[in-house]
């Protein structure tokens, strides 16, 4: 299978042409298809293996097939997708390639990350986001001010869920998902990486995933 017959949205096929992305990646090929269909997913998937444009692709086609398109954006948007991260690289890099992605398109991708300044970042979700990139503490710390809403989040993603359940942010992941309603709210989708699935990563998928698919890349 090839990205013109995943069923993405044209223009997000046209800029993974520009990326010069010819073919899907394994966690690619099988991912779009499971995601497209609405699933929530779990996979095992490592750094390098195109695990970004993996859940991106999709969910951002999801966004725009769900009517979040250019008439609906002239008003401050609140986010649809959250992406939770551990580190700040990470945020930035999935928050570049969303850019990369919906170039041309009225989506808007911010990130939210830790040790810099509060205020712009503050500004920029205050100007509205589709797509909402972050790390846990520093999410946390802008929820908790009330400047986020999340409750028309349709999509969580909670990538490298291994390094960030390591580094201590159980607690943060649980109170997000906590803010957005039930962990496993069935009018969400929720998508989880993790590169290992040891005990405290299948506990997380077993409460925050609805009849979730398991793929092994
Ligand atoms: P990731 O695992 O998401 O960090 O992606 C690793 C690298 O592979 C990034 O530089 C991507 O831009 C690149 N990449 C992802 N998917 C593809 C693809 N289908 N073809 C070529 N490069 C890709």
């Amino acid at each position: 299978k090839n990205f013109e017959e995943a069923g993405l949205a044209d223009s997000f096929l046209t800029n993974v042409k520009k990326a010069n992305f010819e073919k899907p990646t394994p966690v690619q090929k099988y991912s779009i298809p499971i995601i497209m269909a609405g699933r929530d997913l779990m996979a095992c998937a490592q750094t390098g293996s195109g695990k970004t444009a993996a859940f991106l692709l999709p969910v951002l086609t999801g966004m725009t097939k769900s009517g979040l398109n250019s008439s609906s954006f002239s008003q401050v948007q609140e986010p649809q997708a959250l992406v939770i991260a551990p580190t700040r690289e990470l945020a930035v890099q999935i928050y570049m390639d969303a850019r990369k992605f919906a170039h041309g398109t009225m989506l808007r991708p911010v990130v939210l990350y830790g040790g810099t300044s509060v205020g712009y970042q503050i500004r920029q979700v205050e100007q509205g986001t589709n797509i909402l990139v972050g790390t846990p503490g520093r999410l946390m710390d802008i929820i908790g001010k009330g400047k986020i809403s999340l409750e028309k989040i349709k999509y969580l993603i909670l990538d490298e869920a291994d390094r960030m359940l390591d580094m201590g942010f159980g607690p943060e992941i649980k109170k997000i998902v906590t803010e957005m309603g039930m962990p496993s709210k069935t009018d969400r989708q929720t998508l989880m990486f993790s590169a290992t699935f040891p005990k405290e990563v299948q506990e997380i998928a077993a409460e925050y995933l609805n009849h979730y698919l398991f793929l092994t890349v």
